[in-house]
């Protein structure tokens, strides 16, 4: 993964209102060229837009996303802006804007805890109100904080009270080995137990150390994996590809509720991480499951 971590941090990693944000059956229903397949919904539940340039607009951007959507038959997708204000992939205001008449694009809040505090939760709160976002992420490790900083206590409490998952950033980063210390899931876990109603996603399973952020976690049923970044390049080869097969693989059905598709494109290729899924040793069931019902079930989209 040459780009991403360092893109994510570069770029940094954003309503008009929600008469644009639906639900999975809306999708289903306003669909032209998204296909419903038997009900069966693919969801790629962690995306970035590609990174505005001199030569690319976001309205850009946003055809891009949904032109490589419809080519690789995904049905809708989870759009996470970064934290950090003006960023060239989209910050939560300008995402906001950019995806309110797009029912096939969901979107994740985003905050970074050192310098957006109070007025931002309100914010947040207002959008998870109007149904604008359908999660909210962090990212301790291109943030110096860690996901027990007493800071995040009121987004965790809302994020709980409101019933949406918090979605957290882990592992290392290419170019900043010691990136991965603010992550370690073993705040996750102490997060998890101040908070006993809160949905937890892990983002990247805290790579290259997969089975200790596993075995750590596995027990709390309120904890979900998101594989996005996973099939990169360079997350494979310090991961070790057999390594990964078999956890997933376990993941998926251990029990079967808890692994969800994400591909981390614009920064990773969609197409290595549906080929991912597509290796797995699993039924069709935990298949169709990780596409999409996992993610629509605890997105609540
Ligand atoms: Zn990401």
């Amino acid at each position: 993964m040459p780009k991403y971590g360092h893109v994510e941090r570069q770029y940094g990693h954003g309503m008009t209102d929600l008469i644009g944000f639906g639900s999975a059956e809306r999708v289903r229903n306003s669909t032209n060229f998204y296909k419903a397949k038997d009900n069966l919904m693919i969801i790629d539940a962690h995306v970035h837009l590609a990174a505005v340039n001199k030569d690319r607009t976001f309205a850009q951007s946003r055809s891009l996303l949904l032109a490589d959507l419809q080519q690789h038959g995904i049905d809708a997708a989870i759009v996470i802006p970064d934290n950090i204000p003006g960023s060239a992939i989209g910050d939560l205001p300008t995402c906001v804007d950019l995806l309110a008449d797009t029912p096939n694009l969901f979107l994740m809040g985003t905050i970074d805890i050192q310098t957006q505090g109070r007025d931002w939760i309100a914010y947040l709160k207002h959008l998870i109100l109007r149904r604008t976002i359908v999660a909210i992420k962090i990212f301790p490790g291109h943030d110096p904080i860690t996901p027990t900083d007493p800071r995040l206590d009121p987004v965790y409490r809302l994020c709980q009270t409101h019933a949406i998952p918090i979605v957290i950033h882990t592992g290392a980063n290419p170019g900043d080995p010691h990136a991965a210390r603010y992550n370690d899931p073993k705040y996750i876990l102490t997060v998890a137990e101040a908070f006993p109603d809160l949905n937890i996603v892990i983002a990247h399973l805290f790579w290259p150390k997969i089975d200790y952020c596993y075995e750590l976690t596995r027990a709390c049923p309120r904890i979900y994996y998101d594989l996005s970044a996973l099939a990169d390049p360079e997350v494979i080869a310090v991961t070790g590809r057999d390594r990964l097969l078999s956890l997933l693989t376990r993941i998926a059905t251990d029990p079967p509720n808890r692994l969800i598709f994400g591909s981390d494109a614009a920064m990773c290729s969609r197409e290595a991480h549906l080929r991912l899924v597509d290796e797995l040793e699993v039924g069709e069931e935990a298949r169709e499951g990780i596409l999409g019902g996992n993610a629509i079930e605890l997105y609540r989209i």
